[in-house]
């Protein structure tokens, strides 16, 4: 079995071939190591190896692992969030990568307001049109961002997705190329990003050099860093 620093190094020389091999610069892709239902043992460890950004699914989750977390590791929300959580959600998390309806991203909006800070998020698409995932539909993305846009304590980032599950990585391609091209689009419609590069949030342990070639600028890999989860 070989070590979490010896994952990370794997993973890390291969998000950098697979952006060189796409004529893009590594420098442009981060990692999150996304350690949902680990011990926070294990993402000390991974601090260790130089690894600062994580993805946690769980609220209370996350409130216990940042209370024995230093500061330099930051956290992305990565999971499903209610909205009766946004007042603790508002104090975590980096970046919140999952907003995918209207109430949720008020309910950021008036936590963050009487906190007196902002909050960097993506819009979360359901670019499958999967029943079973969470994410807005492809089709009401631009209403979406067009009621986020006026909420001034939130910067949409760019957008995140979960693909349905698929048998190789080539048929995911399909589903990173289409929120890519999503995102060109809204972008030209909304202005979303204004000057800022674009965020796209994509791509697991199993796809993520997949997800590299077709622009992914986060990709979030658990199982090949920390290894099997924990049930
Ligand atoms: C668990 C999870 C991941 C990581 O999946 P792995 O296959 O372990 O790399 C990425 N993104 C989300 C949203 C997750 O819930």
């Amino acid at each position: 079995m070989s070590t979490i620093a010896e994952n990370i190094e794997r993973v890390r020389n291969n998000i950098t071939d697979a952006a060189r091999s796409s004529g893009r610069h590594p420098d442009e892709i981060r990692l999150v190591a996304v350690s949902k239902r680990f011990t926070t043992d294990k993402i000390l460890e991974a601090l260790g190896a130089g690894q600062t950004l994580f993805g946690e699914n769980y609220i209370q989750e996350a409130v216990e692992k940042r209370e024995q977390l230093p500061a330099e590791a930051a956290i992305h929300f990565i999971g499903h969030l209610q909205s009766n959580k946004c007042k603790v959600a508002a104090t975590l998390f980096s970046m919140i990568e999952t907003v995918d309806r209207l109430k949720l991203a008020r309910g950021l909006q008036r936590q963050l307001e009487a906190r007196g800070t902002t909050m960097d998020i993506l819009i979360q698409v359901n670019i499958g049109e999967d029943p079973n995932k969470s994410g807005v539909l492809p089709d009401n993305a631009e209403e979406l961002i067009s009621g986020v846009l006026p909420l001034d304590r939130l910067n949409i980032r760019g957008l995140m997705t979960i693909p349905p599950i698929c048998r190789d990585e080539d048929e995911a391609r399909v589903y990173f190329r289409k929120l890519r091209i999503l995102g060109e689009t809204l972008r030209q419609r909304t202005n979303f990003c204004g000057n800022m590069a674009m965020e796209l949030s994509m791509g697991m342990s199993g796809d993520y050099r997949a997800a590299i070639e077709e622009g992914a600028t986060l990709v979030r890999v658990g199982t090949a860093i920390f290894g099997r989860r924990p049930v």
